[in-house]
């Protein structure tokens, strides 16, 4: 059985412990390789490495530091089609959706970065004819990187792309129920000619691996995504220590879908935001809020294509919806139906695991599913699914779909559907969120700020904002005259 490695000092390294836990295939239920069971030790070592490298990368010229990025761009596309079959092993999620959305993305992320660091400037301020002031931008030193399951290699190089950009060396953890793309990535970066000890990367067991890295006291700087749990622990330790921290953390977004919408684009939208990557995407709009006057019609025709929506083996290319990433979420998942039940909630389709046949009678399946009848401050409303599970509820007017939308302790991101501009933008500055689609959803451009207000986290990420995380500000100033 495959043996991963960690990647500490350029070179593929076994655990010190020389223990290793389970990776399962989710789709067939079955142990398919094993992942360094690390501790504090290689953690250690990993620092190590990144502090030895840090004084010649960090003056590395950006030009030079942005062609080896752009190395690792051009060999994850040149490994697409390896690359998104193994994420979707990994991970459960359809080849197809690996293929045109997670690889592509992680080599966008390195491309967007290398590029970007180029055209990174730093301001001067002029006080008349008394001084000059001018900010240098200056990494920081080592970046510990955290990141989750459910977009593997897509959000673990989000980070790393512009932490390197930027001058720093990294410590990074992939989650260790997806670390197959990151194991890859390591021996792309060697054949990149990334200098040793630039990025190191460790698996293991959060309470083993990440929180030694958010405790370290020689990593001044944490870029963490994953569950609101994990980040509030991460900021517990990290906080009295004075770390810059980015924590991009969990949703509950809301789908607004207002009777003048452009209804087959809204419905076909509707669909991918409710139920791509199996709903385990954080901007998935896991309640969906429709005008009354709507409210049958789409209750209709949303259910019926859902109803349609097959479960598949996640490695067939015309799989759409694939299995959920663990057995332990997988059954998170089905108590969150069961509380909704409880609650009252009346399940329109979906509601249980799906047995397929064959190879993948053990997989974790659930199918779509839609609830309807439950108030919107009930607890199914309030608390993070992360699974292909939506309610839907009416609303009567612009003002209760607002309370509506606003009432949750998450503020990541939200949806709005109207071909009424003046409401679109009067409802979209009103919404507590960081990030509002209007009549799209997931539409990126790497440019602008991401990341969620309350309990969705703390800081942004993406474009320049990233850059200015990942540097640290200093100003000097020049008196002209005295
Ligand atoms: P977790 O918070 O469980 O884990 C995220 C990462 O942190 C994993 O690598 C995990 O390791 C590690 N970790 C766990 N405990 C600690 C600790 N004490 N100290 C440091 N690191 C630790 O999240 P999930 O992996 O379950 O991911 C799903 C969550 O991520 C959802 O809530 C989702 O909304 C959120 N998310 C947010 C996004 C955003 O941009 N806002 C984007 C994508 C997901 P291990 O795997 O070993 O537990």
């Amino acid at each position: 059985m495959q043996k991963l490695q960690n990647y500490i000092n350029g070179q593929l390294t076994d655990p010190i412990g020389k223990t290793y836990i389970d990776n399962y295939d989710p789709s067939v239920g079955k142990v398919y390789s094993l992942i360094p069971d690390s501790d504090e030790r290689d953690v250690q070592l990993a620092v190590d490495a990144a502090k030895a490298a840090f004084p010649a990368w960090s003056v590395t010229p950006k030009d030079d530091r942005a062609a080896i990025l752009l190395k690792i761009s051009s060999l994850i596309d040149k490994n697409l089609d390896r690359l998104a079959k193994a994420e979707s092993k990994d991970n459960g999620k359809p080849v197809s959706l690996a293929r045109t959305v997670d690889i592509p993305r992680a080599s966008a992320n390195f491309h967007f970065y290398a590029t970007g660091i180029l055209h990174y400037a730093s301001e001067a301020h002029a006080m008349e004819d008394t001084a000059i002031n001018y900010t240098l931008r200056n990494p920081v030193g080592i970046a510990g990187c955290i990141s989750p399951w459910n977009l593997p290699l897509y959000l673990f190089s989000w980070k790393i792309a512009p932490a390197l950009a930027a001058g720093n060396c990294v410590v990074a953890k992939p989650s260790e129920i997806t670390p197959m793309t990151a194991f890859l990535l390591s021996e792309l970066c060697i054949e990149a000619g990334l200098p040793p000890g630039v990025l190191n990367i460790v698996h293991g067991y959060g309470h083993k691996v990440g929180s030694v890295i958010a405790a370290h006291p020689e990593i001044p700087l944490i870029s963490f995504t994953g569950g609101t749990k994990t980040g509030a622990e991460i900021a517990r330790v990290a906080a009295p220590m004075f770390k810059k921290l980015s924590l991009e953390l969990g949703g509950k977004n809301p789908n607004i879908i207002f009777a003048d919408c452009d209804y087959n684009h809204m419905l076909a939208t509707t669909m991918r935001s409710s139920f791509a990557n199996q709903g385990q995407i954080c901007l998935c709009g896991s309640r969906i809020l429709v005008e009354r006057s709507l409210y049958e019609k789409f209750k209709t025709d949303f259910v019926a294509k859902a109803m349609k929506m097959t479960v598949g083996n996640p490695a067939d290319e015309k799989t759409k919806m694939g299995a959920i990433v663990s057995k332990q979420h997988m059954e998170k998942i089905l108590n969150c139906i069961e509380l909704a039940k409880e609650e009252g909630g009346k399940i329109l389709c979906g509601g249980e695991r799906v047995v397929l046949q064959g190879e993948n009678k053990d997989g974790y399946f659930i199918a779509p599913t839609v609830i309807e009848g439950l108030p919107y401050d009930c607890r199914t409303n309030m608390e993070e699914i992360f699974g292909p599970v939506v309610t839907i509820m009416p609303f009567d007017t612009e003002e209760q779909a607002l309370a509506y939308a606003n009432s949750t302790p998450y503020g990541l991101s939200a949806t709005v559907w109207t071909e009424n501009l003046t409401r679109a933008h009067r409802l979209s500055g009103k919404l507590h969120t960081g990030i509002v689609w209007v009549n799209c959803w997931l539409l990126r451009d790497l440019r602008t700020p991401f990341g969620g207000v309350k309990s969705s986290g703390v800081g942004r990420e993406g474009g320049f904002e990233a850059l200015h995380f990942f540097t640290e500000p200093k100003n000097i100033c020049i008196q002209i005259k005295n």
